[in-house]
């Protein structure tokens, strides 16, 4: 997979700028502000407070005082599976980070939503470089230039079932390329997505072959192997009272979120004709 090429919007003084203006933004709102699934509200001591959105009435919270430790909190699910997409919403909860200043604030933030505060800032004032699909597959190489052939539709399909609000809070603004805008409600959140990112690239190379399998080897019924793979594994585990999903990107998985998310979109279809989803 292809790393992003470094850009000169990541540098110091846009780091700087960044962290000042998110702290602005916070110290206006003296309900405090929802980043992601984060809630921000200012202390009372010059400091911040962050915890969980859902736990904003909750008194009695593990107490953390050092911006690092976000990293921990970040990195595993209520259950105790890796965050491999730290803007999915599965932050744990239960947390409290109490950060001195502006500083704290933003090295915790970046912790629990890697580059977002950059993002979000250089979005606000117009300066956010959009990279398309097209151009993020141009770069790919090994095992993931394969991701170059992927249709259009397998495009908006795979963004349907990777990047919607559901499974993703960022809002998504990149598009299958210059003509063809991605065709879908694009999330309400407050952390701009500027390109394809690890896990859609991955999931993309995961749908080129589902594309691959519909051209040459569907049966008399028009299901392919990997959709017939899937639905023995809904029914096996359903029938046994225990569906649960796969890890977040074991996109080889059949009992994956996402793509499931992506059969709801393509097989459904194809077993109700009539009653097709439409997102
Ligand atoms: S590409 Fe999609 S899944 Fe990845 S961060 Fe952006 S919106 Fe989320």
């Amino acid at each position: 997979m292809s790393k992003a090429p470094a850009k000169p919007s990541t540098n110091q003084s846009v780091a700087t700028a960044s962290r000042e203006a998110f702290a602005a933004w916070i110290d206006e709102a003296p309900e405090g502000r929802v980043f992601g699934q984060v809630l921000i509200r200012r202390d009372g001591e010059g400091g911040y407070s962050l915890r969980h959105r859902d736990d904003a009435g909750v008194v009695e919270l593990d107490v953390h005082e050092e911006p690092r430790e976000a990293r921990e909190i970040s990195k595993l699910t209520e259950r105790g599976e890796y965050r491999p997409l730290k803007s999915s919403p599965n932050l744990r909860r239960g947390w409290e980070l109490r950060m001195k200043d502006a500083h704290g604030l933003a090295v915790a933030m970046n912790y629990l939503y890697p580059a977002a505060q950059v993002h979000w800032h250089l979005y606000r004032e117009g300066r956010l470089e959009v990279t398309s699909y097209r151009e993020n597959a141009a770069r790919q190489s090994g095992i993931y230039k394969r991701i170059q052939r992927l249709s259009d539709e397998g495009v908006q399909n795979a963004a349907r079932a990777c990047c919607k609000d559901a499974v993703c809070l960022k809002k998504t603004l990149w598009d299958v390329d210059e003509e063809t805008p991605l065709a879908m409600d694009r999330g309400d959140g407050e952390i701009p997505c500027p390109e394809p990112c690890s896990v859609f690239v991955s999931f993309a190379r995961r749908v080129r072959l589902f594309e691959r399998e519909d051209r040459r080897d569907l049966d008399e019924i028009g299901l392919s192997p990997s959709e017939k793979e899937d639905l023995a594994a809904l029914v096996e585990t359903a029938s046994a009272g225990k569906v649960e999903y796969a890890r977040e990107a074991e996109f080889e998985e059949p009992l994956n979120e996402r793509r499931l998310r992506y059969r709801r979109l393509t097989l459904l279809p194809k077993l109700r004709p009539a009653k097709s989803p439409k997102d």
